[in-house]
Order: C-alpha cells, then structure tokens, then sequence
C-alpha cells in the first residue's frame, strides 16, 4: 500500500475507510494468498497495521489490528528474544505489562520482568511455539527475574530462563529455586480484573494452594497447563471496543485447589496415546480463510512508517503531554492515557460462573 493511502488512512483513522480500502484489497492479494498457511502470512509482517486497535476472533484463532510494541527495554522490564519480533499487543495488554512491571517492583520488590512473546505486529498464527497469542492479549513472562544490568542481543536470545521444577521428582516445584517472591509475582498478576486469567504448571499451582496465606480471591484465576515452569502466562479479557473479540467462559467459582487440581497429578494427563494412527496425519495449518474475515483487512492494512511509531512509550508520552481529551476517542495515540487511567481507577472484582472441568487452553 502507498504512503499517501497510508497517510490518508492516519489523517483520517476511519474505520470506514480501512473498510473500502481493505475490501478494494481482499479481492487481489487475500485471494492469491488463501492457499498460503495463515502462519506464513502473518509472521512476514515485520509492522502492525495502522488501524483502530481491535482483537479480532479467539485467543487461538485471531489476529490484531492497530497494534502497538512494548519497547524492548524499561525501567522495570526487558524483552527477550528481539529476533522473533513478538513484542506486539493490543495497547490495553502493553498498558497492562507496563503496569504490573512498575508495580512489581515498587510492592514486592521484584526487580524486573523479563518478557517472553507477547503476539506477532498483527498477530495470527505463529510458525512456532504457540497456539494462542494470536490477538495481542496474551503474554509470556519469564520466572528468572530480571538482572541488574541491560543484556545485549546475543544475551536476549541465548540466555535460558530458569525452571521452577524439581528435575527427577514428578510435578514438585524446586525449593531451593522458588521463593515467596515468585508466589507474589504470580498472585499479583492475577490480582488485576482484567485479568482473565494466568496459566502456571499445574505444581505451580499446587505450591499457591498450600502456602499463599493472603487474599485468594484471584487464586481461580491461575489456570494448570502443560509446560509453564519456566514463565507463567497473562492473559486479558476482550477489551472494551473490540466487537470481533470472542471471549472466554470465566473460570469456575472458587480456588481451584480441588479435584480440577488432584486430576493433574494422576497418570491421566501424562498418558501417552495407547492408539497410533494408521495413516500418518498431514497436519493441517489454518489459512486465512479459517481466520475472522477482518484478518484478511489486517493483513492488508497500512503499515507505520516506522517500528518507533507504534511503539508504547512513544505514543504514551505524546498522548501524556497533550491536554486529556474531553470524551474517549478510541484512536490509538489517545486511548492509551485512557486505558492507563481506566485500569489504575477499575476495582478489583470477584469472578463468578462455575465450569464443569478444567479447560487444556
Ligand atoms: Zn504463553
């Protein structure tokens, strides 16, 4: 797309718009792409799209417009392996990282988060590691707290973080490993409402259960999941605005320190399958077509001119500069001292609606 389309789209931030022009587009380059897994396709933009920030579809099955990075070095946080360019999130979950990285700091003394993959520029499938963090409202946080120093490139994508689980003991978190600081790490991300919820390895869990002494009201919050020894896993609720955004069941009502629980540790979830299939399976990669149609406008859509543009702090402090708006415009340089504001003003809030199981996403 032309700087002049795309300075035209900026000027004007008209959803309507990016509608006409995203449609004049499907027609050509979303056709010849539909054969091309969604994964390839969103993984080679290097850029979001300059749109209304929205997540569209499900967590799983997605993709984000508008969205913004976190730099890749603050006060209280540094992000790890700049190569996979994952620092992307819809700006309500780069507020919400910022956020709990300062409050991290100055409450529990903790002293630095170290970020894994948030989402790709626009989101979408990934071409690894993932089947989640496709609409910019999941992150990755690293249980190795931060170091005093900045670490290089190299150092971002080599260094290793640190597993929290006892090696040769089946799902027992390693004493000499976790600390009371990790419990209110963990405990304090949850504490946010919007705050859906924050998947751990299930010994993780087992370990809040027995020891956290404080409030547990967020406690059923914290999910068990495979994997997740090494960071634990945010994941925010549809924000407000994105209509394309499908949410998910609230968690069940309680702590979570029951039979959802116990199942973990018996020989259920850890079974191998007892069946192998008879013809090797080809594994089947969503395409663009299987994604919500607005991907398709997302893909398309204009790019910044530059990664400083949609970067966070940038705008953050534009839009902390220029006199507050009189009403909410949702248009990205403004909304985000909104959302700040929103998120520090919003009350804790409890979490209703029981679930029959605990769900494996
Ligand atoms: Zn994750």
């Amino acid at each position: 797309m032309g700087f002049e389309i795309a300075a035209a789209f900026r000027r004007c931030g008209s959803a309507t718009l990016g509608l006409i022009l995203g449609a004049s587009l499907l027609a050509t380059d979303a056709a010849s792409a539909d054969g091309t897994p969604a994964k390839e396709l969103f993984g080679a933009k290097a850029l979001p799209a300059v749109m209304a920030p929205t997540s569209y579809g499900f967590y799983s099955k997605g993709c984000l417009a508008g969205g913004v990075a976190i730099p890749t070095d603050g006060p209280t946080w540094q992000a790890m392996r700049l190569s996979r360019n994952r620092r992307w999130g819809h700006p309500d979950m780069i507020a919400l990282v910022e956020r709990f990285s300062h409050d991290a700091a100055e409450k529990i003394g903790w002293p630095g988060l170290l970020l894994g993959d948030i989402s790709q520029p626009r989101g979408g499938p990934m071409t690894s590691g993932h089947a989640s963090h496709q609409i910019g409202l999941d992150a990755d946080i690293w249980l190795t707290p931060m170091p005093q120093r900045t670490l290089t490139y190299e150092e971002r994508e080599s260094i290793s973080a640190t597993s929290m689980l006892q090696k040769n003991k089946f799902l027992t978190v390693d004493p000499s490993i976790w600390t009371p600081s990790h419990a209110r790490l963990i405990m304090m991300a949850a504490s946010y409402p919007q705050v859906e919820r924050v998947f751990v390895n299930p010994a993780i869990k087992k370990k809040l259960c027995d020891t956290w002494k404080g409030d547990r009201s967020a406690l059923g919050k914290i999910r068990p999941i495979y994997g997740h020894d090494y960071h634990f896993h945010i994941r925010i609720k549809c924000p407000e605005g994105s209509v394309g955004c499908k949410g998910q069941a609230r968690v069940p009502v309680g702590d979570g320190c029951d039979k959802s629980l116990a199942w973990w540790f018996t020989d259920e979830p850890w079974a191998k399958p007892t069946k192998k299939p008879e013809k090797p399976v080809k594994p089947k990669f969503a395409k663009l077509s299987d994604l919500p149609k607005a991907c398709a406008l997302v893909l398309d859509g204009p790019p910044p001119a530059s990664e400083q543009e949609a970067t966070y702090g940038t705008a953050y402090r534009a839009a902390a500069a220029a006199p507050a708006p009189a009403a909410a415009v949702p248009a990205a340089a403004t909304s985000i001292e909104a959302v700040i504001g929103a998120a520090a003003a919003a009350p804790l809030e409890n979490i209703p609606v029981p679930l029959p199981r605990p769900a494996l996403q």
